[in-house]
């Protein structure tokens, strides 16, 4: 009989729970033209539920420029300044949904430069949390995605440097850039901004992927964390797959294997997962 193992870790964490249950309540509250600033959560399914339940997404400022009345959820990314300050001016009704986790780099950002300290910001500058964490900081707030960047960078002998990360970045390459420009000589405070809830998914996936002899890495084609997950477990389990539903498996590819992993990315919902263990545990 084959044996399904799957990581407790799997699907949404924390922060992309509490935005997800926000907008469905939004939903059902029915108000009048509920939008939400970026998709909810990188999974295709959930945002076109969603639509049908009449939450609109806006793809940027632009959009936001455009709305007329009613309210605009703010995802678990975060968004900088100047979005709350359009929504304020649009008397836009505002429902925030930043995770605690990001709102604490905001909050970082800003005292940081309160103190005449710059703010080096180490994750992907393409990033929506990252542009979101930039968008609180001075206009010399600099986003750093390798150590090679460190060399490019101009800063000021006498301006001391603060430097957070992006949530869901790789620690061992945040620790890299922060010692490469602790050897330039400046004054440095380190803050850690790394996500638990991302390393123990990862530790979990590598370690279940390890142990079974084919690994299942469920989430949506866009998401960079499960992309990531994909790549870990590839790293230790040869025969890993990467889908989206149920749909994707092959029963005839997984038929070889007696022991399966599952893991999931931060955005897929439960039920997805269900889904792929029934159908898992359904081949023999
Ligand atoms: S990964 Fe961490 S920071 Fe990002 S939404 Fe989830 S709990 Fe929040």
């Amino acid at each position: 009989m084959r044996e399904v193992l799957t990581a407790k870790s799997a699907g949404f964490c924390f922060g992309v729970r509490k935005a997800v249950e926000t907008v469905y309540r939004e939903a059902e509250e029915n108000r009048e033209s509920v939008c939400t600033y970026g998709p909810i959560i990188h999974n295709e399914e959930v945002v076109k539920d969603l639509e049908r339940r009449g939450i609109r997404v806006l793809h940027g400022k632009e959009e936001l420029e455009q709305v007329q009345g009613g309210t605009v959820i703010i995802r678990s990314h975060g968004v900088g300044k100047e979005i709350y300050e359009l929504c304020e001016a649009k008397q836009l009704r505002i429902v925030d949904a930043t995770c605690p986790f990001v709102s604490k780099i905001h909050r970082i950002v800003q005292e940081e430069n309160g103190k005449g300290r710059r703010v080096l910001i180490v994750g992907n500058p393409n990033h929506p949390e990252v542009e979101g964490i930039r968008g609180w900081g001075r206009a010399d707030t600099e986003v750093l995605d390798s150590e090679e960047m460190v060399e490019t960078l101009h800063l000021e002998e006498d301006v001391p440097l603060s430097i957070v990360a992006q949530t869901t970045y790789n620690l061992v390459k945040f620790e890299k850039i922060v010692d490469k420009i602790s050897n330039l000589g400046y004054d440095i405070a380190c803050f850690n901004t790394i996500c638990n809830a991302t390393k123990e998914r990862q530790t979990e996936a590598a370690k279940i992927a390890a142990s079974v002899d084919g690994m299942i890495v469920i989430g949506g084609q866009s998401s960079s964390n499960t992309r990531k997950l994909v790549e870990i477990c590839r790293g230790v389990c040869e025969h890993t797959y990467f889908v989206q539903t149920a749909e994707d498996i092959s029963s005839e590819v997984l038929k070889p294997f007696r022991r399966i992993g599952i893991t999931a990315g931060a955005s897929t919902p439960k039920h997805i997962i269900e889904e792929v263990q029934t159908i898992v545990r359904a081949e023999f």
